[in-house]
């Protein structure tokens, strides 16, 4: 009897130690992958157990994405969105390019949302300006007065898959491709049963997809918009987006004034709100894309007002002022932080 319990213990210390040893072994490996598309370097990240079948996953993303660029490109001529751009007041149905409608049509929706801060006819001003080509001019104050006439999302009309413009008007989907695309790719991971990564798109968007692997989130840093480089706070993300929008991150310089690509949809001109960068967390990509650029646009009180008004998007937001003050919105308790070196700057809580 005593042998057979001492048996049946050799065999549980055995077998604990082959499942400790395993579980060495077990540890998620990391897959990588980096890309140029929407005018940005984007990168992905993701942990699984399957590293073949991952790799194969983030390369059907890259491909996902160059097909999401092709659809939705301002400024690639064989583009979905350039096709309608040239459509000079017809109607265009959208039987060739299907996957143009819904983004089309969140947009359209988060420019009606924000009351048109967000406005995907922002394209003649923003091409005015030499945002597309890099050959940055200031238009005079006519020109801009007419731009700014011509911007008006209201007058795009989206029936099914038919999108009609008004002749001389064109869409910008800039605002909120790279957020459309990270809700896009984020959805494909988790379908592939990814719990545990992490998707970049460049320029401030992105996209935790689940926690890191051993359950603690995604810790993301958040630019310091008047330095040149550096984070001033950390953001805990779980299943969740985030999107900045600043004017550091595309400007031209002028007879001593800075020019951004953030234009106000009233003016045609750099939007001049007084803030410097707004963050957007949100479980949707495309809305924090959408938004960072809209409450970017709206200001600080506005923009503060339009969280108060609007807890169906749930959103959460950071501000920073030109003056460098920090406000954040009361959702962020226990997940927002200062980074080292900004531990004593002040950060007002907007509730
Ligand atoms: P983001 O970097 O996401 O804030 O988007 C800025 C880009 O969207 C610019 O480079 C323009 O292409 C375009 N854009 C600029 N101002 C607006 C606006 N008020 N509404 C929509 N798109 C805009
Ligand atoms: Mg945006």
């Amino acid at each position: 009897m005593k042998k057979r319990i001492f048996a049946a213990l050799l065999a549980l210390i055995v077998c604990l130690s082959t499942v400790t040893g395993c579980q060495k072994k077990l540890e998620p490996v990391k897959v990588e992958s980096t890309t140029f598309a929407m005018d940005t370097i984007m990168s992905f990240t993701a942990y699984s157990w399957d590293e073949r079948e991952t790799r194969h996953l983030l390369d059907r993303l890259t491909d996902d994405l160059n097909a999401l660029d092709k659809l939705l490109s301002v400024t690639r001529e064989d583009s979905g969105l350039s096709r309608v751009n040239q459509s000079n007041g017809r109607p265009v149905k959208l039987e060739e390019y299907p996957g143009l409608v819904t983004p089309l049509y969140l947009a359209l929706h988060l420019c009606e949302v924000t009351g048109g801060a967000l406005d995907i006819t922002a394209y003649p001003a923003v091409k005015a300006w030499g945002f597309t080509t890099g050959e940055h001019r200031v238009p005079e104050t006519d020109e801009l007065a007419e731009l700014a006439k011509q911007i008006d999302y209201t007058a795009v009309s989206l029936e099914g898959d038919v999108v009609t413009l008004p002749a001389g008007m064109e869409i910008d989907l800039g605002a909120v491709a790279k957020g459309f695309a990270g809700d896009w790719l984020a959805e494909q991971a988790r379908g592939a049963g990814v719990a545990s990564a992490l998707l970049d798109l460049g320029q401030s968007t992105i996209v935790a997809v689940g926690t890191k692997p051993g359950g603690s989130p995604w810790r993301i840093g958040i630019r310091d918009p008047a330095a040149e480089a550096g984070y001033f706070a950390v953001v805990e993300l779980a299943d969740m987006a985030m999107g900045t929008s600043g004017g550091y991150q595309r400007y031209f310089e002028q007879d001593g004034v800075t020019y951004w690509h953030i234009l106000d949809p009233d003016t045609a001109a750099p939007a001049r709100s007084g803030l410097a960068s707004v963050t957007v967390v949100a479980p949707s990509a495309m809305d924090c894309d959408g938004l960072s650029t809209a409450l970017f646009v709206m200001g600080l009180e506005e923009g503060a007002q339009f969280w108060r008004d609007h807890p169906e998007l749930k959103f959460e937001a950071i501000f920073v002022t030109e003056d460098g003050k920090i406000y954040r919105t009361a959702g962020l308790e226990g997940s927002f932080s200062l980074a080292e070196g900004y531990e004593d700057r002040e950060v007002t809580v907007l509730e």
